[in-house]
């Protein structure tokens, strides 16, 4: 017996989880591209956040559905729109890293009030992605927790 309360082994059991264990497949496209094709890879790729990134696949920004519906509402043609007009950009773009604790993610989802955060390593060039977390990452976290209890 440790001695630990419950609420002590469950903090443990979080502060465990890093980034690197749960994320998920970013989804990227170039700033030269449309609003309109934007719109077409968020639905076929079945994502609420792209990631906008530069030739040399460094992180330039973030488009999110709202940022997407707003920029559609009165416009003629968003094939003539260029989503680094309308996209949210560096250095304003929340990132974590692959060896962040996930609760530290969960926490700058919260404050930044934003659906997810770009997973992010430092090359020569800039900011690369090689993933993204999620609100979904953390419901997925919290269904974890209980794997190996008989709830
Ligand atoms: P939605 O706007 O569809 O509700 P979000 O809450 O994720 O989705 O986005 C809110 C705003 O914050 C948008 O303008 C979006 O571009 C921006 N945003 C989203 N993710 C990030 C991030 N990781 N860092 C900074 N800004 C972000």
């Amino acid at each position: 017996y440790t001695g630990k309360t419950g609420s002590e082994l469950l903090t443990e059991k979080i502060k465990k989880f890093k980034v690197h264990e749960f994320l998920q497949v970013p989804v990227v496209v170039k700033d030269s591209v449309s609003v309109y094709d934007a719109i077409s890879t968020m639905f076929l790729e079945d994502v609420g956040t792209l990631f906008v990134v530069d030739d040399n696949s460094c992180l330039t920004g973030v488009l999110s559905r709202k940022d997407l519906l707003r920029a559609s509402i009165g416009q003629q043609n968003l094939s003539a729109v260029p989503v680094h007009i309308i996209m949210t950009r560096m250095p304003n773009i929340a990132v974590c890293r692959k060896d962040d604790l996930l609760i530290d993610a969960a926490q700058k989802l919260i404050t930044r009030q934003i659906d997810g955060l770009p997973v992010v390593k430092e090359i020569d060039a800039g900011l690369e992605v090689v993933g993204r977390v999620t609100k979904t990452t953390m419901t997925k976290a919290l269904v974890e927790l209980t794997i190996g209890d008989h709830v």
